[in-house]
């Protein structure tokens, strides 16, 4: 499957789930854009990957590692059991940024900031690369942004009832969405993966597509862009209306 449709999937999943999030409009916002990059987050498996080349030889090498960790392409990070890490990095990493034992008085060391500085600025850079936003600035624009994220604590928001934070949140749906997608084609997914390698796969094998073929170009594209703009109508339309009406 193709990134922009990785990373639109990643988007519709979070705009889909918001009403079970309880999430404000900021944060739906912020959460839209993390998801499609966490859409394409499992690809870093690839080094030739579009979430690869984020940022340039940096991502590139990082990318190698990871491609020699999980397995291979395709492999660890397409599983269950990778999709779980990287939800669990970005817990971490929140973690770490937040520290329990910091107060208005005793804040943290700025170096507390890093993992979740990096992670966001890799999904924002990554998700705006994948939708064609910004062109080349996109990856300013990614920066940006991760550093008012940061800054303001958005990331940190617990979003569920479980007191999981927001950006473990947008890692663990793009992931899933990033999975599912890839079962619709011909290779499948080895969600058992290290334990089996079976791929499994969504549809028979006589309609599972083929990557940037043209049912993905004129039915899988539009149809994700259809469902995220239904989704986003819901979640903003009512309001946005309300305002509206309600105005000065
Ligand atoms: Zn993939």
């Amino acid at each position: 499957m193709l990134g922009h449709d990785h990373a639109l999937s990643g988007a519709l999943a979070f705009a889909a789930a918001a009403p079970l999030l309880h999430v404000s409009g900021a944060q739906l916002a912020v959460g839209t854009v993390l998801t499609a990059g966490a859409g394409v987050l499992p690809d870093l498996d690839e080094p030739g990957s579009t979430i690869a080349r984020t940022f340039g030889f940096l991502t590139g090498a990082f990318a190698r590692i990871v491609n020699l960790i999980s397995g291979g392409h395709r492999k660890g990070t397409h599983s269950l059991l990778g999709t779980a890490l990287l939800t669990a990095g970005a817990v971490a990493a929140g973690a770490w940024q937040a520290g329990a034992a910091a107060t208005r008085e005793h804040p943290n060391p700025w170096w507390h900031l890093i993992p979740a500085g990096l992670i966001l600025a890799l999904l924002f850079s990554a998700g705006f690369r994948a939708l064609y936003i910004g062109g080349h600035h996109g990856d300013l624009f990614g920066l940006a942004l991760a550093a008012l994220v940061l800054y303001r604590g958005w990331d940190l928001a617990e979003v569920t009832s479980w007191h999981v934070p927001l950006l473990a949140v947008c890692v663990a749906l793009g992931a899933l969405a990033h999975v599912a997608g890839d079962m619709l084609t011909h290779d499948g997914c080895p969600l058992l993966y290290p334990l089996s390698r079976y791929e499994f796969g969504l549809l028979p094998e006589p309609v599972r597509i083929t990557t940037n073929k043209l049912a993905e170009r004129w039915v899988i594209s539009p149809l994700l862009l259809a469902g995220l703009a239904y989704f986003v109508y819901r979640d903003v339309g009512p309001a946005v209306t309300a305002g509206h009406l309600a105005g000065p």
